[in-house]
């Protein structure tokens, strides 16, 4: 069987365990290396060559992605990573690093349920990092911490081993502070981040490296052994002992909710609807069978296929001929497509089942933030509203 195909039958079966997925994005301040760091995660899962990979396609590059001649979707791409001897289904959610995005940040954090938040081991946290790790917060989506550009703590500003520890000590505590001071709930219900216990990995985006407590106990690399390795620029070697896709990827499986797991909590933090009425049930635990519930985050144009609604879905399965209420609209909408993401391939399906993310065609009325559903009447979704937007309040 080719590649290919080997790769769609992994992708659609992961589809349909909800305990599978990890629907996470990866949020940053401007430069920190968000890009560098998708671009690896997807080489390192085999969904994109490496060759590809350094040059930084397919979360910020239209020109590329035209020139291929397949559909790409640069915001959402997935992969499959094994995991202790199994399988799992990571989608990722682009999200802009530009303050000015602060909006789109928002939608995205709405499809996901985890966040892996990237720091520059040498600037620390600035402001855009406060401002999307607020806004994960009040998404009720969990984060992991990635601390990259490690190699420049070594290489540029020579700091010897114990300096780096210290360093990335106090890191780790300020951005706790930060979690404490915007959600001090969720800080207590355990959401703080911790190198002992693995919510916490550090490496370099760019030489291909990251090491996490867990990774250090499964490869035998230290902290000192990490430091010789940079020091001594070997970091190939490094790349191979601890490859960053598997430090990350272990850690978003371990650490991050599946929807099933998220959706319980979730929610009741997105939609203010009868928590006991069949579809608040159905939604707290991403049952398949029940109405549908989905909120389309983001609305691109394909050249082929026209507007794309892309979403996460709550409750229910997608399909094809489907009719649908978009809020908002008097008439119902006809689904034309139902697609999931491979790779940075959008993947037509028969149907796609709750707890994924979902690309739709045919919904004409639909915006960013809409709530689709099959149940007329549904109490729609809570509107997306950016964590630092003013409130405006109309006399
Ligand atoms: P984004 O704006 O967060 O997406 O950041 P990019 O991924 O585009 O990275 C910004 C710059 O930092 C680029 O020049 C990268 O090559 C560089 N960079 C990313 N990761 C690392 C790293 O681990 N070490 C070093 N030294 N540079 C890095």
């Amino acid at each position: 069987m080719g590649r290919r195909k080997k790769m769609v039958e992994r992708v659609t079966a992961l589809m349909s365990d909800p305990v599978m997925i990890r629907n996470i994005g990866i949020v940053a301040h401007i430069d920190h290396g968000k890009t560098t760091l998708s671009d690896n995660l997807l080489a390192g899962a085999g969904m994109i060559s490496k060759e590809l990979a350094g040059r930084q396609l397919f979360m910020d590059s239209d020109a590329e992605e035209q020139e291929r001649g397949i559909t790409i979707d640069s915001a959402n791409v997935s992969m499959v990573h094994e995991y202790e001897d199994k399988e799992y289904l990571i989608n990722l959610i682009d999200t802009p690093g530009h303050v000015d995005f602060g909006g789109d940040v928002t939608r995205a954090m709405r499809a996901v349920d985890g966040a892996v938040v990237v720091i520059d081991a040498v600037e620390g946290t600035m402001p855009q990092t406060e401002t999307v790790l607020r806004q994960a917060l009040k998404e009720h989506v969990r984060p992991v911490l990635f601390i990259n550009k490690v190699d420049r703590l070594i290489n540029e500003l020579q700091v010897d081993d114990q300096e780096m520890q210290i360093r990335l000590g106090k890191l780790i505590d300020h951005v706790n502070k930060l979690i404490k001071g915007m959600n001090e709930e969720r800080y207590n219900a355990g959401w703080k981040v911790n190198a002992a216990e693995g919510t916490v990995a550090f490496g370099s985006a760019l030489y291909n490296w990251a090491i996490s407590v867990p990774m250090m106990k499964k490869t035998g690399v230290s902290f000192s052994d990490v430091f010789n390795y940079c020091r001594e620029e070997d970091m190939k070697a490094l790349a191979e002992k601890c490859p960053l896709h598997e430090a990350v990827n272990d850690m978003v499986i371990r650490f991050l909710p599946s929807p099933i797991d998220a959706q319980k909590g979730r929610v009741g933090a997105i939609w203010h609807g009868d928590r006991e009425s069949g579809i608040g049930k159905q939604m707290s635990v991403a049952d398949a069978t029940g109405d549908v519930a989905f909120m389309v985050t983001d609305i691109t144009m394909d050249p082929h296929a026209g507007e794309v609604s892309t979403g996460r879905l709550f409750s229910g399965s997608l399909s094809r001929g489907m009719e649908v209420y978009v809020s908002g609209a008097s008439k119902t909408n006809r689904i034309q497509q139902v697609g999931v993401f491979m790779g940075p391939e959008r993947l037509e399906v028969d149907a796609i089942p709750a707890g994924n993310i979902a690309a739709v065609t045919g919904l004409r009325d639909a915006f960013v933030g809409a709530t689709v559903t099959t149940l007329e009447g549904m109490e729609p979704f809570e509107s997306i509203k950016h964590a630092s937007e003013p409130v405006v309040t109309v006399a």
